[in-house]
This record gives C-alpha cells, sequence and structure tokens, in this order.
C-alpha cells in the first residue's frame, strides 16, 4: 500500500477522528485528510498545538476541523461517553477513528520498569483506546462504512529487550484489533493496524537520540497506507497489520 494512489475526492462527506493529532505522524495525518476532502476531529492533549494544526487546516481552505482537548491519561469513560454524544450531534456519524496517540515510557530493564511508567503507559496507549473504541462504536455504525485505524510498532508482534511496557502496549493493541475485527467482521465497520516504520518524530528521537534523522522517512512519506485504509478502495480489508514502509 505504499505505493497507494488516492483520488483527489477519497475523503470527500467523511468525518475522522483522530488521537495524537498536535504533533508528528497525527498532525501529519490530520492535515492529509483535510486536503483529501475529510472533517477532521482533531483530539490530542496539548490545546496550542491543536490550534496550530486547526489554523493550517483553515489555510487550506478545506472543511473546518474541530478540536477536542483530551488528556487520554486521565479521561475517564464518562468524558468518553460525552465525547461520543458530542460527536453524534454535531457530525450525525464517524466515518473512521485512528488511534494515533502514544507513549514511549522509559525504555530499560524490564526489572527496573516502575509501577507507575507501566501504568501510564498502558493507560495511554492501551486502556484509552478501549474506552474511546466502545463510545464511539455506536456512532462509527452510523456510517455508511466505518474504518478504525489502531497504531502499531516493530515491537507489536515481535519482543525486543528493553521496549518493556511499550512493547506490551503495542501487542495488546493488536489483539484488541483482531478481536474488534473478528467481533465485526460481518458489519459495516472494519478493523486494521498500521506499523509506521521508523518516523521522524519526536517520539522516534526519544527512543534513539543518536541517530541520523537525515535517514529516516517524515511523516508524509507513510501517508499513502494511511489513506488506503481510510478510503473505500479498502472496503474489504478487515483484521489486517500493514507496514507503512
Ligand atoms: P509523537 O510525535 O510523540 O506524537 C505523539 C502524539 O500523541 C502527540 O500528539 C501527543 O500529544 C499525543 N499524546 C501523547 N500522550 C497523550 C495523552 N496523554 N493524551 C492525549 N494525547 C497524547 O509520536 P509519533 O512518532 O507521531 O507517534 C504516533 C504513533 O505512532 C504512536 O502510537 C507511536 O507509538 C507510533 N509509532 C511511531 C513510530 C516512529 O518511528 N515515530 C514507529 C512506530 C510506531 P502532545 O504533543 O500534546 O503530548
Amino acid at each position: 500500500m505504499k505505493e497507494y494512489q488516492p483520488k483527489a475526492d477519497c475523503l470527500v462527506g467523511k468525518t475522522i477522528l483522530i488521537t495524537g493529532a498536535g504533533d508528528g505522524i497525527g498532525k501529519t495525518l490530520a492535515l492529509k485528510c483535510a486536503e483529501y476532502g475529510a472533517t477532521v476531529i482533531l483530539l490530542g492533549k496539548t490545546v496550542k498545538k491543536l490550534e496550530e494544526v486547526y489554523d493550517l487546516i483553515e489555510q487550506l481552505g478545506k472543511q473546518q476541523a474541530s478540536i477536542l482537548p483530551v488528556d487520554l491519561q486521565g479521561a475517564t469513560e464518562s468524558h468518553y461517553a460525552d465525547l461520543a454524544d458530542t460527536i453524534k450531534r454535531e457530525y450525525g456519524k464517524l466515518d473512521a477513528l485512528v488511534h494515533n496517540a502514544g507513549q514511549l515510557g522509559v525504555l530499560g530493564p524490564f526489572g527496573q520498569i516502575e509501577k507507575s511508567t507501566w501504568d501510564e503507559v498502558l493507560q495511554v496507549n492501551l486502556t484509552s483506546q478501549f474506552m474511546l473504541t466502545k463510545a464511539l462504536l455506536p456512532v462509527l455504525s452510523l456510517a455508511e462504512n466505518a474504518s478504525t485505524i489502531f497504531t502499531t510498532s516493530g515491537v507489536g508482534n515481535q519482543g525486543r529487550a528493553y521496549w518493556g511496557a511499550y512493547s506490551v502496549s503495542k501487542f495488546a493493541t493488536e489483539g484488541m484489533m483482531q478481536t474488534l475485527a473478528d467481533e465485526y467482521e460481518n458489519s459495516t465497520q472494519r478493523f486494521n493496524a498500521i506499523n509506521p516504520g521508523a518516523t521522524r518524530t519526536k517520539m522516534r528521537a526519544s527512543a534513539f537520540p543518536a541517530e541520523d534523522v537525515s535517514l529516516l522517512k517524515g511523516a508524509e512519506d507513510i501517508m499513502p497506507t494511511y489513506l488506503y485504509l481510510l478510503s473505500d478502495d479498502s472496503l474489504e480489508v478487515n483484521g489486517q497489520r500493514l507496514n507503512a514502509q
């Protein structure tokens, strides 16, 4: 799907929620979705970053975006229920949900993982996705076809020393995706995961501070796989793990 060539109007009429839309891959994806015609709901922690993305979308002259400030660390089921009600009221349906926000935690020996770090990483990378998906399933079911994308990693199906809680959170993310894909097999909803591969962002820099970033792909380079799963060209694709590189 790295070679996928999206049609200019492939996301027209679609409302797409992206978590972690203020920075890194999520920011690039939000702008790309707007460029291809979607109405984008920008969810993230830092309002200032979300406002910047909102303004960039305004400058594109595309569908107006909206901002949902949510700290996935602290949000509760009732926050997600309110959020789902708001989306249903404002847009009538949700065509796509992209679970992109993530936290690396602290890389290091398993025996030294702090319980607090474990809890934080699992809360942001896993439990919040469970609560957000659960709240939004009814709103996704109102779309003609709905695509939910989870974000995995190279350590999401192959464990690696020192990647502790982050790796475990991505394995579980893939498990959640597969469970939902099987459960909704005969429905209008599909669930898949993308492994972005090494991509030049702040998270990558904190995991590999010494590497030569000029050798890395930028977020722009991995967009075709996202656009493919968001567009109706992937209606038959369900339960898959796609590598964006
Ligand atoms: P990034 O640049 O660090 O961006 C992470 C995003 O997640 C930010 O927008 C951040 O918002 C948001 N976020 C973090 N904690 C949050 C919280 N508690 N509540 C709400 N939002 C929160 O990382 P990235 O590289 O773009 O990563 C995006 C996804 O790709 C992640 O799931 C990551 O695991 C995955 N991934 C990345 C790579 C890579 O090489 N970059 C490789 C494999 C997988 P704030 O800025 O407001 O904190």
